[in-house]
């Protein structure tokens, strides 16, 4: 049991506000309550003497109610809560709209609702919420029209609306649930707690949501990824396409937004996002009663071939394959299978098969250790009985214990197949591509369930000196930096090429001299962002010819920008960019999530190429390498077309080296390491890029 629990398993519950007013929400929820709730309800409403009955009390503080509703008007809300909490109840769902979501007044009576559930010691649900309801104890105690049937599945959502609807339609469809909560305004408790409440209640077994946004993203991260090694989450996020954030002054910033930190913060807390209302329950639905599949190999049972064909299909665009059958598999196939049947997956048993040999097909492959789960995909013939290849679909999931899925085609005829499946937990779908997304989440789920999470390294590094870097900015409007910085980079043990920055041609010279070979020249000035744009950039420059590219890139700068603020320019070795790949290291920092890491293709076309990844910082070693291998570039860096392999682990260090600077550093908005060259013999920052709050030093 969780901590929350007697939020949902309440003995006594007190409406304050209560009514039988037709047409209030006070009379809609003491209506919802007396309908199935085993404790006791007690209206109170110092207006009225009785409410549906019951004698209704003047004050929630005589209730003795171990739970209060709040519906009284949005002014009287707050004492209202208070006196509960004076009276020792500390649990309250407000259901009184009229807070944070109407504007400053309302934002202030949030603020204090949240204080005196504070100071009270309070679990409180809402402001702005429909309500809650746990089908344990027949507990309604929201103002939706409809009540959940008992389920397994626990239900939050941002938008009370959304309950209503999906209760009306999953009521329809058989799909029971545990608790739901209707989070409203989340001012005390949010999606976290719930998350790690029902990752402790024995009777949730999945998780689901609905979700406009996360508050404390790093806290959601933290709590969920301990759930998810039992319970599966599964959330839908609305507000999907949302460009990155506008006066960014980074790629990262630009490519950055909040949709890539919502992907890839639920992503590392292991919780499966569904795209859609349908994905969303299809993948909960199995979830709650399906075994998890051992092994990808999925075995495709079928009496048509076109469908066959689809499902392969979607089987291959999926995390799963194509189960490829052990020898005895295959000998028993052709010793029962017409010699016109495919023994090899998908195994077509022919539109003449009856139930029996449907099924004996069935049984062969759940017993192939290869077979990590099936797919029963039947099209009506005058032979088949679906009603009978339902019950041995039953029968042969429960004897093999093996994840199955059942796409038994067609319409009314169907029906009570489809019935049964489902009363066994197995739902049945008309297209195959259904079928196989709830065995892809059984998969997902079950690697997870199975991640093991390492925390992230600390390296030694120089965190004075970095703080002295970033302090630099303080005192000044423009608080960018740019290669003026590549120190910051040093401090914390991530390699940059050899360089000076200086602010006179013969000192150009000199460094020139001193690093071997041609070099690279660089205008620094705060007001030019991205150096090649201007021909800012000079590769591959000569001794001789360093005076002259000094004062040509001086005047390339005056010439862009007349009152541009010129600090020199900056004389670098050359980095071996033929045997090299340019990556891109960088940070945005997310208002939900905080630091997000950006890993990818780099070099002067990173936004037309968008080839990248995202990890919520901080991050662990392998976590760092898995961004490595995510982008489709990520051949590249392991040495395709007979190139030599780049110093990946070089890369990966640099990923997480960064991670711990900006974990360390709130004060860094946004970096860009552009490019981090990656060649055989190591890895080289050749250029940074950052955005400092010094307030936040
Ligand atoms: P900016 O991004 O402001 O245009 P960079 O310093 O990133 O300036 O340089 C632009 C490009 O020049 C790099 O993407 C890289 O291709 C090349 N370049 C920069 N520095 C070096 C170097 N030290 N060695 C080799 N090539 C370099
Ligand atoms: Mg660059």
């Amino acid at each position: 049991m969780g901590e929350l629990s007697p939020l949902f398993a309440p003995e006594r519950i007190a409406v304050v506000g209560a009514t039988d007013r037709e047409g209030s929400v006070g009379r809609a929820i003491m209506e919802n309550l007396l309908d199935a709730f085993v404790g006791e309800v007690v209206p109170v409403n110092p207006g009225r003497e009785e409410v549906f009955g019951l004698p209704a009390l003047d004050s929630v503080a005589d209730s003795e109610a171990d739970l209060a509703v709040v519906v009284v008007p949005p002014t009287v809300a707050v004492d209202v809560v208070r006196e509960a909490g004076e009276a020792g109840i500390t649990n309250v769902v407000v259901i009184t709209a009229g807070f944070g979501e109407t504007g400053t007044e309302g934002a202030t009576r949030e603020q204090e609702l949240t204080e005196v559930a504070e100071a009270y010691d309070i679990d409180l649900v809402g402001p702005n919420s429909l309500g809650i309801m746990s089908t344990p104890v027949g507990m309604n105690a929201s103002f939706g029209p409809e009540n959940a049937t008992s389920g397994r599945m626990s239900f939050m959502s941002q938008s009370g609306a959304f309950i209503t609807a999906v209760l009306d339609w999953a009521n329809d469809q058989g799909i029971g649930f545990k608790d739901i909560v209707s989070l409203g305004n989340k001012a005390v408790l949010d999606e976290s707690d719930f998350v790690r409440e029902w990752g402790d209640d024995e009777e949730t077994d999945v998780v689901i949501g609905y979700l406009e946004g996360i508050d404390d993203g790093q806290a959601f991260i933290q709590t969920a990824r301990e759930v998810t090694q039992e319970t599966p989450i599964v959330l839908v996020k609305s507000g999907r396409t949302d460009a990155g954030a506008q006066a960014a002054s980074s790629h990262t910033g630009t490519i950055a937004g909040s949709d890539q930190a919502y992907e890839a913060g639920l992503e590392q807390a292991g919780v499966i996002r569904a795209e859609s209302v349908q994905e969303l329950f299809d993948a909960a639905r199995v979830l709650e009663s399906q075994p998890l599949p051992e092994t990808d190999g999925v075995a495709v049972i079928t009496n048509a071939g076109g469908p066959g064909v689809m499902s392969t299909d979607s089987i291959g665009d999926s995390r799963l394959s194509m189960a490829s059958f052990a020898d005895e598999t295959l000998e028993a196939f052709s010793e029962t299978l017409p010699a016109e049947g495919n023994i090899y997956n998908p195994v077509d048993v022919v539109g003449d098969a009856d139930n029996e040999r449907f099924r004996d097909a069935l049984d062969v492959a759940l017993a192939d250790e290869n077979v990590g789960s099936a797919m029963v995909l039947a099209c009506p013939t005058a032979v088949l009985d679906y009603g009978e290849l339902a019950e041995d679909t039953v029968a042969m999931q429960a004897k093999h214990d093996k994840p199955v899925a059942a796409c038994f085609m067609g319409g009314a005829r169907v029906k009570p197949a489809a019935e049964t499946l489902s009363e066994a937990g197995i739902p049945n779908y008309f297209d195959p591509a259904r079928a196989v997304a709830g065995l892809d989440a059984l998969s997902r789920f079950r690697d997870i369930s199975e991640r093991e999470y390492r925390e992230p390294t600390t390296f030694d590094v120089d965190r004075e000196r970095a703080r002295e870097i970033l302090s630099s900015v303080e005192g000044r409007t423009d608080t960018r930096l740019g290669v003026e910085a590549m120190g910051l980079l040093d401090a914390y043990g991530i390699p940059t090429p050899d360089g000076d920055i200086v602010d006179a041609p013969a000192d150009a010279l000199e460094v020139a001299e001193r690093i071997d070979g041609d070099v690279v020249m660089k205008i620094v000035s705060p007001d030019i962002l991205h150096k090649s744009d201007i021909g800012g950039v000079k590769v591959g420059v000569p001794n001789e010819e360093v005076y002259d590219a000094y004062e040509d890139l001086v005047s390339r700068a005056r010439n862009y920008q007349p009152d541009a603020t010129i600090i020199g320019v900056q004389v670098q070795e050359m980095v071996d960019l033929d045997s090299g790949v340019e990556t891109i290291v960088g940070m945005n920092r997310d208002p939900q999530f905080g630091p997000l890491l950006l890993f990818g293709l780099g070099g002067i076309f990173v936004e037309t190429l968008e080839d990248t990844t995202f990890r919520v910082a901080p991050v662990s070693e392998p976590e760092a390498e898995a961004m490595t291998r995510e982008i489709d570039a990520a051949p590249l860096l392991r040495g395709a077309r007979g190139r030599d392999p780049a110093d990946v682990e070089g890369v990966v260090e640099t990923i997480q080296r960064l991670s711990q600077l900006v974990t360390d550093f709130p004060a860094i908005l946004e970096l860009d390491i552009n490019p981090l060259v990656a060649t055989p013999d190591g890895v080289e920052a050749v250029d940074v890029r950052l955005t400092v709050d010094p307030d936040e030093l």
